[in-house]
């Protein structure tokens, strides 16, 4: 048995039965980033303290013959933007970089609740922002896949170190597509959930309005798994729905049939790489094979998409990166005589280039006599873009789309142009933006076997029909 290519319930059982043990799959885990890592890039903090001790309680549970918890033993990789209590979380940024949190993320605590072996935490972009994991202050990540290549970010770590076999499952975010895009750059499953469907209680905030945690994994049962874990109200998130949580891999086998797929026109036009859009139409006839029922649609404002998202999130940025000042967090420069000097020196060197951006043109977006021109206009062209997700979800039940224009690209390639690199986010920022549901499986390969996603969006807290659909199209010959 080759403890690094384990399921959840493979290895859960493995441990249950004996078969091995939690302290062995960690330790074997472990073994695997010290060997693969240092290529990769995918792990900036290890937690084996914490991750050893749950191992040894969840060996003598099943020592005393005692039934698992659903992820019992199971090695799971965090996003270095949840925080986790004694364990270093950096955010992927300087400023952060000496940061000991008190608290857990509420994500994190569910899946140890369940079980989960935490093995460390993963590299990403700062604070979330970028879709290559190039912006990391710390280093950057590499595509296993091809290691000449990016994973797609910002939750590049949390994709890499699935598809490197560093870890079962990891733990993403979501604020644009930083889920979805790295799940599809290297091959694995992400699911962005309905906004409110998982706490968002210890996430380091990005856009509050739009920030989503949810799974990476190997296979869409996993990730049914991990959502059913976390899912679910908090009363540490006002924001948390009280929505009751469905047995989402009870749901999984329940029949596609019948099911109506809507294929967007605007998501097929220009811009997106022929071997993409091919991968794409195989993936849909393959679900017309199944017996769903393809219609095309219309999402008629989606190209108002990638401004409106990029006003609302470096507006929300501005805001809520306006905490890190030298005093309560984090970083506080040395090079200082006055007050002003330490919060201006502190911030200027903690933060890397694309936050500083980000800040600049959130505060310009919010300043008084733009606010009505540009947030207060964006905001107008977020509420059409939940409505043509309304009025297309009257007469499909799920979407299909391409999650990325591209495969992945090479590392460097994009780097010195932001415009280029935020308009990649065009198939994804629309789910962020109207707060649905969306998941990024692996449809196919480029000519140079580079991964290729398909997204299948869904209804607000259509989560069971999307990974329904998925779970259907994966498991099919
Ligand atoms: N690529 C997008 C951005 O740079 C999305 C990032 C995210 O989802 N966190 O903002």
């Amino acid at each position: 048995m080759n403890l690094n290519l384990l399921t959840i319930d493979a290895a859960r059982s493995a441990v249950q039965e004996r078969k091995t043990s939690a302290t062995a799959l960690a330790e074997a885990y472990y073994a695997k980033i010290e060997s693969d890592d240092p290529k990769i890039g995918a792990y900036l903090t290890l937690s084996m303290e914490r991750a050893m001790a749950k191992a040894i309680e969840m060996d003598a549970l099943a020592a005393k013959g005692e039934k698992l918890p659903p992820l019992g033993g199971v090695p799971v990789g965090i996003k270095d933007v949840m925080v986790t209590k004694g364990v270093r979380s950096t955010a992927g940024s300087k400023v952060l970089g000496n940061y000991i949190p008190p608290y857990d993320c509420t994500a994190v605590a569910r899946l140890e609740a369940a079980g989960a072996v935490v093995l460390g935490k993963l590299n990403c972009d700062e604070f979330a922002m970028g879709s290559s994991n190039e912006n990391s202050a710390w280093k950057p990540v590499h595509n296993p896949r091809d290691l000449s290549r990016v994973p797609g970010g910002s939750s590049g770590g949390s994709a890499a170190c699935v598809a490197a076999d560093m870890a079962v499952v990891a733990l993403g975010s979501d604020t644009g597509g930083s889920i979805r895009q790295p799940a599809s750059f290297c091959g694995v499953v992400g699911l962005l959930p309905t906004y409110g469907r998982v706490s968002r209680y210890g996430l380091i905030a990005f856009a509050s309005s739009l920030d989503h945690i949810g799974p990476l994994t190997k296979t869409v049962k996993d990730t049914a798994i991990v959502l059913r874990t976390i899912a679910g109200r908090d009363p540490m998130d006002s924001t948390s729905a009280e929505v009751p949580v469905p047995d989402y891999v009870a749901e999984l086998d329940k029949p596609v049939r019948g099911m109506k797929i809507g294929i967007a026109k605007e998501y097929l036009s220009e811009g997106l790489d022929g071997e993409v859009r091919n991968a794409v139409e195989t993936g849909i006839q393959k679900l017309a094979s199944l017996g769903c029922e393809i219609a095309e649609i219309s999402l008629p404002h989606t190209k108002y998409a990638v401004p409106a998202y990029y006003i609302v999130a470096t507006a929300e940025a501005s805001s809520n990166l306006a905490r890190f000042d030298g005093v309560r967090y984090g970083h506080r420069s040395k090079d200082v005589r006055t007050l002003s000097d330490m919060y201006r020196h502190s911030r200027d060197e903690g933060f890397g280039a694309e936050v500083k951006r980000r800040i600049m043109l959130g505060t310009y977006a919010l300043s008084a006599g733009y606010y009505d021109a540009y947030y207060l206009k964006a905001q107008k062209v977020r509420t059409l873009l939940a409505r043509d997700f309304e009025e297309a979800f009257k007469n499909v039940d799920a979407i299909v789309t391409p999650t990325s224009p591209t495969a992945a690209f090479k590392l460097g390639e994009k780097v010195d142009d932001p415009l280029a690199m935020y308009l990649a986010d065009i198939y994804t920022v629309t789910a962020d933006l109207a707060g649905i549901p969306g998941i990024s499986i692996p449809c196919g390969a480029t000519k140079e076997k580079l991964p290729i996603g398909m997204q299948i969006l869904g209804k607000h807290f259509g989560e069971a029909t999307i990974l329904r659909v998925a779970h259907a199209y994966e498991t099919a010959a």
